[in-house]
């Protein structure tokens, strides 16, 4: 099997990733993309999809990769490549469904508060790490943030330092008592396992010191997961409410403690804007059909690639996703070179990657339309897989404070607004 293609980079750093990489593209091309057109029906019950979950995250072992080294888990929490290798392990699955991918992302999501070097929590992960070990079926985490009365406010730490945060967490002796009501986390739609439940210990405040990043495990006795949410697409990631009523958990499942949450929760929004892979994915297919779709398709006698005004089009579309993908992955040579270019948690990082995931989810959402457009009438028939990257580049675009709060952090830092 061959997975270069004319946009690699030769990003994988070793022969070890590029083994990797292989059997990820392996996955995808035989268990998700001949079946990923019943996906969209799926999204309730997940009984194509969790299957095809069980063999990435359990049987391949993929729900142990950020878990460190002395818990059995495969270290990538401690790699110096933790953020390229993220890169192309999400493109990879994104080009097969954009779905799964960003359910596969956030398994690993609320490990970075906890798995990730400088800052490992050893004694969380230990506690943690046999769920997801000790088991033959696919774990899923979460991260809990987004709430009812609007989910940019938490993502936009850096004005409101998590003042309208509506979840609470109060120590009583050795517990923590959290309650309130979550909207939309990945994974959950009753598949969560583990939480990561952003809350204030002090409602109204706009003190860091007084968010708090605390583990809570499904089981736990007033944790209740709705339904999944039936969305545009991305069947692959379930979303719903969570309630977290009077729910008890010892107060050592708080990630690091006053200050430090709140910074590294930074880190966490930061790392999530590795999403930018989850548009360029199904990018990479779209050109893959693309390039069958225009050769084999005729015009006047002609293959329609062979018409100047589809070849224009087709360059504009290979130019997004070869500048898309390069944003990328300078994006991730920064976040993985914090020597050179400083913590992950800081302004400028987190200006830059919400840019560049905003630059890449625009520019891949304007070339899918394009290549529906070559396409004209296919573009838009299920049986090619291309209205089915549309809308799930389009969530992508959504989600993670949408556009407008990517601007806000962007022109933050780099002309110093202040009331933003
Ligand atoms: C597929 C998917 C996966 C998701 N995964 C998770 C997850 O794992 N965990 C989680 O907690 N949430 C998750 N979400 C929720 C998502 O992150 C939020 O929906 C998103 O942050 C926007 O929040 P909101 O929907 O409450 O919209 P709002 O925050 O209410 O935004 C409404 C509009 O206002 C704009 N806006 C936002 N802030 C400002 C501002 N300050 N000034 C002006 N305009 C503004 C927005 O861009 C948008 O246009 C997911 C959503 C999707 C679709």
């Amino acid at each position: 099997m061959d997975i270069q293609n004319p946009f690699d980079m030769n990003v994988t750093s070793s022969p070890a990733e590029t083994y990797i990489r292989r059997i990820i593209r392996n996955w995808a091309d035989n268990v998700v993309i001949p079946q990923r057109r019943q996906y969209d029906e799926d999204w309730e019950e997940h009984r194509l999809i969790g299957p095809a979950f069980k063999v990435l995250l359990a049987d391949l072992g993929f729900q142990k990769a950020l878990v460190p080294a002395k818990y059995g888990g495969w270290n990538m929490g401690e790699s110096d490549y933790l953020v390229t290798a993220s890169a192309w392990m999400f493109e990879e699955i994104a080009r097969a469904d954009a779905g799964m991918a960003v359910a596969f992302g956030v398994c690993y999501w609320p490990f970075v508060m906890i798995a990730v070097k400088p800052h490992i929590n050893h004694r969380l992960c230990a506690e943690f790490a046999p769920m997801y070990m000790n088991t033959d079926r696919p774990v899923f985490s979460a991260v809990a943030m987004t709430e009812p009365q609007g989910g940019s406010d938490i993502e936009n730490i850096d004005l409101l330092h998590g003042k309208t945060i509506k979840t609470t967490a109060f120590l009583d002796k050795d517990e923590w008592v959290i309650n309130g009501h979550k909207l939309w986390p990945s994974n959950t739609g009753g598949e969560a396992d583990l939480f990561g439940v952003v809350c204030t210990t002090n409602p109204g405040s706009t003190r860091d010191e007084d968010m708090a990043f605390i583990f809570v495990p499904a089981n736990t006795p007033g944790v209740t997961q709705g339904k999944p949410y039936e969305k545009a697409g991305m069947a692959g990631d379930m979303n719903g409410d969570v309630w977290f009523e009077d729910v008890r958990v010892p107060s050592w499942y708080r990630a690091h403690g006053p200050g430090l949450d709140a910074l590294y929760f930074r880190e966490v929004l930061t790392l999530g804007m590795m999403s930018a892979a989850f548009s360029i994915g199904p990018m990479i297919n779209v050109y893959e059909i693309l390039c069958d779709f225009c050769s084999r398709k005729t015009l006047n006698g002609r293959p329609l690639k062979e018409h100047d005004a589809i070849a224009a089009e087709l360059a504009e579309i290979v130019t997004g996703i070869e500048v898309s993908r390069s944003a990328l992955y300078r994006l991730a040579y920064m976040l993985d070179r914090t020597d050179i270019y400083g913590p992950r948690w800081s302004p400028a990082m987190l200006a830059k990657a919400r840019l560049t995931k905003m630059f890449v989810a625009d520019r891949c959402l304007e070339d899918c339309n394009r290549a529906m457009e070559i396409m004209g009438t296919y573009g838009a028939d299920r049986t090619w897989d291309v209205e089915k990257h549309w809308r799930d580049i389009k969530m992508g675009q959504l989600y993670e404070g949408g556009k407008q709060l990517a601007q806000m952090d962007t022109a933050r830092y780099y002309f110093g607004c202040k009331t933003l």
